[in-house]
Formats: structure tokens, sequence, C-alpha cells
């Protein structure tokens, strides 16, 4: 994994940048700092303002864990072309079929779940997040969150900054909707940019030359080749895409 603002990916950067490139981004933890309670996360007035500049020269979309209604709310007022929610499964072509299936998860977990204090179980409609931010005990709460996830079936379990996320299996994951999206904007090329264990289905995508995948935080684990140092770096990578492209076509 190598920084992405040292100096010689600079000239990488700038390849993307006049390639017909479609710019792609995590919300939370990427583009909205990560706060202890989710319903309060926004992006900061600086990088609202950058990605608004950055929307009207690049397509842009978003890719999010949330349910898409309430990604698109935290991005009113910007232009980014689409916001795709549930970690890609929404919307989809089969998306009543993945809706029914997550429904029949929820009464189990909060079931199995409603002695555990700190447990926010948040039905998202095409996949679940079980949140245990607030717990006392994070493991042991972590772990009676996979045992519970052990008692359903045809669950993909995928792990998260202090969440459990509950996803149908073959459900478009976070990968399969960026191809989407990038042959929806007929783009040859792609900047990606996310934090966490979901995001991995975009870095794991092998597209040298193609895909350029940037991860929030240092994580030798990570499939991604590149890294920025914290959330706040967003506004560097926002604010150089900008320049390369608005100094030239203004
Ligand atoms: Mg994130």
């Amino acid at each position: 994994m190598t920084y992405l603002f040292n100096r010689p990916n600079h000239d990488l950067l700038e390849t993307f940048a006049w390639s017909n490139v479609l710019l792609a981004f995590d919300y939370d933890g990427t583009l909205a700092p990560l706060v202890s309670a989710p319903k309060r996360a926004t992006m900061r007035a600086s990088t609202r303002q950058l990605l608004r500049r950055a929307s009207k020269l690049y397509p842009c979309v978003v890719i999010s864990g949330r349910a898409q209604g309430d990604a698109l709310g935290r991005l009113r007022g910007v232009e980014v072309c689409r916001v795709v929610g549930n970690h890609g499964a929404e919307p989809s072509p089969n998306a009543e079929a993945t809706r029914r299936r997550v429904q029949q998860w929820v009464p189990v977990l909060k079931a199995r779940l409603r002695r555990r204090q700190g447990v926010v179980i948040e039905d998202k409609g095409f996949s679940v997040a079980v949140h245990y931010r607030q717990a006392r005990e994070r493991s042991s709460t972590r772990r009676a969150v996979l045992a519970a996830a052990r008692s359903l079936k045809d669950v993909r379990i995928v792990g998260g900054k202090l969440v459990v996320n509950f996803l149908v299996p073959d459900a478009p994951h976070k990968g399969l909707a960026l191809e989407r999206e990038r042959s929806h904007f007929a783009c040859d090329t792609v900047i990606y940019v996310g934090d966490d264990e979901t995001d991995e289905d975009v870095f794991q995508l092998d597209r040298p030359g193609q895909l350029l995948s940037i991860r929030v935080g240092r994580k030798q684990a990570s499939a991604a080749p590149y890294y920025i140092r914290n959330q706040a770096e967003i506004d560097r990578l926002l604010e150089i895409l900008v320049t390369l492209r608005g100094d030239h076509r203004d």
C-alpha cells in the first residue's frame, strides 16, 4: 500500500483525471467523518463545496452502505449524478426478492439480541446493519451478534467499524455496483475511495490501469493499492481532482 500523495503518484492522478473517468465514493468515513451517532454524519462544508465542484467536472457516484434515500438526503445540493445504497443492492433488478429475504431476518435478530445492551438493529430494507458502538462490552456483544448470524440461513456477513452487516449473498455488492455505474456512464476508468470492509469488494477488483482504488486509512490486509491517511484528506484529493480538470478547461 502506498501513500496517494507521494510525489510520484501525482502523474498517476493526472493520468486518471484526464481519462474518461468516473469518480466514486463511499459516504461514511470517506466523504463524511465517522461519528458515534450515524444519523448525525454530515460532510464538512469544505467537502460539500469541493464535491459540488467535482461533480460539475466529472461524472460522480456515491456507493453507500446506507439506504439509498438516506444517502440521497445527505447529498442534497450536491450534483452527484447517482447514489447507490445498501452496499450496492439498491437499486438492483432483484430488489424485491432481496427485500423479502432481508425482512425475514429482522424479527429473528431482534428476538435474539433484545437483551443486549447497546445494540442497534438498523433495518435498511435491502440489508441489515447491527451496530454495537454503544455497547459497553464490545467484544462479547460482537460474538453475540455473530452467533445470531449463524442462526440465519443464506446470509453474507461482512464486518465493519463496530457494525456487522447482513447482506443477501447474491445481491450486488459494491464491486458489482461500481461496474454497473461505470458502464452506465460509459467511462473507461474509475477512481474509488472507501474506508471499510464492504469497500474491499471494490478494492479486490483487478483492473490495473483502469481502477484507482484508495483506502481511507492505511491497513495492511486491505486489497487497495493506495491510501490517504485520514478522512480529512478527502478534501486534498478532491482539490487536486478539481484543479487538474478545472484549471485547464475553464
Ligand atoms: Mg464507509
